[in-house]
């Protein structure tokens, strides 16, 4: 077992200049990560993400620390079958992360969707002189849904991935469960 890292890896960022003091794994991401891992999460008080933007911070700290099954767990359980599990994996492990910018947060878009915009720095591995130019960032807009769980009546917040190839059609019911058509849901953002 590692341990612990003392800063969360979500709280690393090589471009802020943050004034507030970072928070420890243990009291940022951790309990996310065990809520899912003791499949405590369709409990009622298993610590799941409020927001959208608390969703993407846990996800990016479990690549950093290789938890594909956290990663898998909070996409959008209609795709959690389709991931290839093993290429998350070694996607995690074979990244150098340096750190997450949350550049834009939309807690609601529509019902039920929130999107989240922001860069995830790497270590790129080639030999450039120049230090500065080694980290690079991976810039995206990431989709969300809420999805009213089974076992209580609270919605969780889960990932919708687009390079999931989904075979549902523009007028089924949608994928998250909503009860609408995919084309006036999800399908709008995958
Ligand atoms: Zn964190
Ligand atoms: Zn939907």
């Amino acid at each position: 077992m590692q341990p612990y890292p003392d800063i969360c890896p979500c709280q690393i960022n090589p471009t802020a200049e943050t004034a507030d003091a970072p928070l420890s794994y243990r009291d940022c991401c951790k309990p996310y990560h065990d809520a899912f891992y003791n499949d405590e999460i369709d409990k009622a008080d298993g610590t799941k993400a409020e927001t959208a933007e608390r969703l993407m911070r846990t996800r990016y700290s479990a690549f950093v620390l290789v938890k594909p099954e956290y990663i898998v767990k909070t996409t959008v359980p209609a795709q959690q079958g389709l991931l290839d599990f093993d290429a998350i994996e070694s996607w995690a492990k074979e990244t150098h992360w340096a750190g997450l910018e949350i550049v834009e947060h939309t807690p609601k878009l529509g019902k039920r969707h929130a999107q989240v915009e922001f860069k995830a720095y790497f270590n790129a591995k080639d030999n450039t002189v120049d230090l500065a130019e080694k980290i690079q960032a991976h810039h995206e807009l990431s989709t969300f849904v809420k999805v009213k769980s089974k076992a209580n009546q609270d919605a969780l917040w889960y990932f919708l991935d687009p390079t999931v190839a989904m075979t549902v059609s523009q007028k089924q019911p949608c994928i998250c469960g909503s009860g609408e058509k995919f084309k006036r849901c999800c399908g709008g953002y995958l």
